[in-house]
């Protein structure tokens, strides 16, 4: 099976970043936002970064063909006509199980149905749905037109055909699948990098070491391409708070608990690149500035 038309419901950073990799792989793309200020910003960012990758000839096509390829939609009527919809909205339980339950209605009986939470079970998002069996996670990491990898997670009630089918779709649009085979929450990738997340925050809330450090020290001597902290303010406090939040309300195991200096920041809206303040303070052309 060859997806063709897909249905993606968030315009953030995400959705419009996997709306993007899709226009480029020759899909047709639907893109739905309960705020028309998102889309429109999500298409002025998707125009700019499309750009970038015909300049330095990394698309065959030009920039117009693809973002032809791409339609702002304010309701799910279109939904009923794709292959596959991807949820991207906000870190929420409750926002994403009512989004689940109104895509199950709306798309046809053999459309696949996912979502790119970061951390919450594919399980309880299924639940919500008729069919819990076309239900997966296909989990996107940040930024995704530059990261190459692609997270495929079963829920419980997710057949076996559904998640080859969502490896598929990541190896169609260029991007490499790993199979997540259970939905514990965190996966895989965010599951082996948050005990540094969290160690690294510990850290600064002791005043053992500083943001700059820490991040020079991960560069440098483990090769990292971005400190923790910076991927950090890239990624959004507020995404790493609520994916560290459903980890450890599934598990109950308090060493996944957000470390007091997150939920600070969180709460003051310092959310880090998007609000110009997280763990560096940016200038309004998005560089960091200098302490
Ligand atoms: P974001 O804040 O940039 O975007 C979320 C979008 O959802 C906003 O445009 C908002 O208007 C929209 N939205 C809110 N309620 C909605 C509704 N009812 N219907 C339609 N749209 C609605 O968030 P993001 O960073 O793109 O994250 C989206 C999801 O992806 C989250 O589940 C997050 O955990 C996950 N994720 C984020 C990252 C990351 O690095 N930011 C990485 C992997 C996965």
């Amino acid at each position: 099976m060859t997806i063709k038309k897909i249905f993606i419901v968030g315009s953030g950073l995400m959705g419009g970043g996997i709306a993007q990799v899709c226009a480029q792989a020759g899909l047709e793309v639907f893109l739905y936002d309960v705020d028309p200020e998102a889309l429109n910003k999500a298409l002025k960012s998707i125009e700019w970064s499309v750009g970038k990758f015909v300049e330095k000839g990394k698309v065959k096509e030009d920039r117009a063909t693809i973002m032809d390829r791409i339609r702002t939609v304010i309701d799910f009527s279109e939904a009923a006509t794709v292959d596959l919809t991807i949820e991207a909205v906000f870190e929420r339980l409750d926002l994403k199980q009512e989004i689940f339950k109104k895509i199950g209605e709306v798309t046809g009986k053999e459309a696949l149905i996912a979502s790119n939470t970061s951390a919450i079970p594919i399980s309880e998002l299924a639940a919500v749905t008729e069919r819990p069996e076309r239900v997966l996670g296909l989990h996107f990491f940040n930024p995704v037109p530059m990261m190459q990898v692609v997270e495929v997670i079963k829920g419980i009630a997710t057949t076996d055909e559904t998640a080859r089918k969502g490896r598929e779709f990541v190896l169609q649009i260029g991007k490499e699948p790993i199979m997540v085979n259970r939905d514990v929450a965190g996966f895989v990738i965010n599951r082996i990098n948050f005990p540094s997340t969290i160690e690294a925050m510990n850290l600064v809330e002791q005043g053992i070491a500083t943001v700059e450090d820490i991040d020079k020290g991960l560069r440098l001597a483990l090769g990292r391409k971005m400190g923790i902290f910076e991927t950090g303010d890239m990624v959004g406090l507020d995404v790493t708070f609520g994916a560290m939040t459903a980890i450890y309300q599934e598990t109950g195991d308090p060493r996944w608990y957000p470390p007091m200096i997150l939920r600070r920041k969180v709460k003051a809206g310092h959310l880090g690149r998007k609000t110009g303040r997280g763990w560096y303070a940016y200038n309004e052309d998005g560089t960091r500035k200098e302490k």
